[in-house]
């Protein structure tokens, strides 16, 4: 904490301090991590305080929600980046190139190949997070991690720009094993970005080695 600012603390203040604490605590450079603000169910007003606070990276986890708020944002804020964070189907690949910067739940063969056409249709390279089952939960999105060595091949086949893994981990269970499992397989893989961590835990996650944490609540207020 900076003593010596009088700025008013705001939700957002608050999880960049904590983010930068937990850099420091883990002996990483201030600034290595990428705060994602997740603005799903959240009106453009409230996105727009944010900015006003110099917060330029939004997720939105539905296409279509996605489509209705940011256009008109983006002509204001040339400088916004925006990331799907949620499931995707294979036919909103189009749109989804369209809209989005950065892709954090690429987990299947027929997505990877939906969207490395899109990519070449569209003439625009978007980099994707391959997302992990990394509870090995039935329901939940994800490539499962005995699967994880052959779908990275096939996606780079296909010529995606892979940079990283992403996953969720389990509900209700202390997170960082599974934080450090994503770490290891990323590194076993040569990949050098993280995207985990969200409200309840982006701290935990940021000393484990998060590159981008998704925070929704903690800077918007319950949904
Ligand atoms: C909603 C969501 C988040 C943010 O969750 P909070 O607990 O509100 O911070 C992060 N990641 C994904 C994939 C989400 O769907």
């Amino acid at each position: 904490m900076d003593i010596q600012s009088d700025a008013p603390t705001t939700p957002l203040s608050t999880v960049r301090d904590n983010i930068a604490r937990s850099e420091k605590i883990a002996g990483r450079p201030a600034g290595s991590t990428t705060l994602i603000a997740i603005s799903k169910t959240k009106p453009v007003d409230a996105i727009e305080s944010l900015i006003g606070e110099g917060q330029m990276v939004f997720g939105e986890n539905r296409v279509q929600e996605a489509a209705l708020k940011f256009p008109a944002l983006r002509e204001r804020y040339p400088d916004l980046q925006l990331h799907m964070v949620g499931q995707l189907q294979s036919n909103k690949a189009d749109e989804a190139v369209a809209l989005f910067d950065c892709i954090h739940s690429l987990d299947r063969p027929s997505l990877a190949k939906a969207l490395a056409g899109a990519m070449d249709k569209a003439g625009r390279r978007v980099p994707c997070f391959v997302q992990v089952n990394i509870g090995e939960e039935e329901q939940k999105g994800g490539c499962a991690i005995a699967e994880l060595p052959r779908f990275l091949a096939d996606v780079k086949a296909l010529g995606l720009p892979v940079v990283g893994l992403m996953a969720v981990p389990p509900a209700d269970l202390e997170p960082a094993p599974y934080f450090a499992l994503l770490a290891k397989l990323a590194r076993e893989h040569g990949l050098d970005q993280l995207s985990m961590g969200m409200s309840g835990d982006y701290e935990t996650a940021v000393r484990i080695g998060a590159t981008h944490v998704r925070v929704g609540s903690a800077l918007f207020g319950a949904r």
